[in-house]
């Protein structure tokens, strides 16, 4: 299959290529589109054989369904069973944006795009090339993140296309997301209300509107979780997995350089090629044969943006190991350190001064 690679402007994108993108969905083909998160592959949500090239496309398996994404909170109406008065808060306030809401389902969304639940994951994101997409296309669009399985989320055009090329109809170019991270999923078919998947919302702005909001355990886990616990699909899921061994150090500033400079050392006398993670306050300290930043300790938003571009790039330099810093997980630094964790494989060690 060829891939069609269309450049648009993110503020301006302009009808025609849009148009061209909106035909594709419409004849039930897949266009990886930007989102102000991550970049999604989309399909008509309502059209089966579309959702279920989608799953072939990314190789992900079945069981695991996408977000369907609206560019009207009305639009949700024929999808649920209901939206309850929490959801129309969350909405009212969080919507267009980086959050994802699970309800119960209507009898029009199929099978396959809700993989055989009873509930269904909704978002309106808040991107112009999305939201013109999605109109254009005149459907809801089912939209997993644009990589293979099991990679770190694409946050460029161009890692779609190094995960997707040739798999898929059209890529829109819209530059590189602002977020970085994915959306935040709550799940509003359960009461109190529960977040599911820590992203680009934060759990404190969630909780200011609904004090109710638990935390799923996974969300912070710090090890594998038995499949009995498993309340969103994704949670069982490999995630986030460069090709290198990732292994993320957690503690207070001092001991982590002194426990990551340790670790550089014992790899570099196994004649380990040595990757390391840091931070913009850390990275002097290190030596190895990759050292890149995540961004400062202090601006967790620019730590997101930064996270899986950075995971890639290590990644594409064949190192054997990746040496990862934890930071915060107040903020953004929630989702942050969730995806760190999932992609160490629960690698974490943690140091005491
Ligand atoms: P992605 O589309 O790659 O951002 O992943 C979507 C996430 O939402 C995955 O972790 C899914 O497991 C989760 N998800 C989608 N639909 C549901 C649902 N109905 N109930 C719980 N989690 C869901
Ligand atoms: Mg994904």
């Amino acid at each position: 299959m060829k891939t069609l690679f269309l450049k648009v402007d993110p503020e301006n994108p302009g009808p025609t290529k849009i148009q061209a993108a909106a035909r594709i969905i419409q004849q039930g083909g897949l266009v990886a589109f930007p989102t102000e998160t991550v970049y999604g592959l989309g399909a008509d949500a309502l059209n089966p054989a579309a959702v279920l090239a989608l799953f072939e496309a990314k190789k992900r398996p079945l069981d695991n369904p996408p977000i369907v994404h609206v560019a009207d909170p009305e639009e949700v109406c024929r999808l649920v069973e209901e939206v309850p008065p929490k959801g129309a808060v969350l909405m009212e306030k969080f919507w267009p944006g980086p959050l994802t809401l699970i309800f119960k389902r209507s009898n029009i969304v199929p099978q396959v795009t809700v993989a055989g639940l009873e509930t269904v994951a909704i978002r309106m994101p808040k991107h112009k090339v999305a939201l013109e997409l999605i109109k254009q296309s005149r459907c809801p669009i089912a939209a997993p993140s644009a990589n293979l399985a099991g990679k770190p989320s694409p946050t460029t055009a161009q890692h779609v296309y190094e995960d997707l090329n040739g798999r898929i109809d059209c890529i829109l170019d819209g530059g590189a997301t602002n977020i970085g991270v994915e959306s935040t999923v709550v799940d509003l078919s359960v009461d109190p209300p529960m977040l599911l998947r820590p992203g680009g919302t934060p759990y404190e702005a969630l909780k200011e509107v609904l004090e109710d909001l638990k935390l799923h355990p996974f969300v912070q886990a710090e090890q594998e979780i038995s499949l009995h616990e498993v309340r969103s699909p994704g949670m069982k899921h490999k995630h986030y997995a460069p090709k290198a061994e990732v292994i993320l150090v957690e503690g207070n500033v001092p001991a982590v350089i002194a426990k990551v400079k340790e670790l550089a050392e014992s790899y570099r006398l196994k004649s380990a090629k040595v990757g390391i993670l840091a931070t913009d306050e850390t990275q002097v300290a290190y030596k190895a044969d990759v050292v890149k930043s995540l961004g400062s300790r202090f601006n967790l938003a620019a730590v997101a943006r930064n996270l899986f571009r950075l995971l890639r790039e290590v990644d594409a330099e064949n190192v054997d190991v990746i040496i990862a810093e934890g930071v915060s997980s107040e903020g953004l630094g929630l989702a942050v350190m969730n995806r760190l964790r999932k992609a160490s494989g629960y690698r974490i060690i943690k140091t005491e001064e």
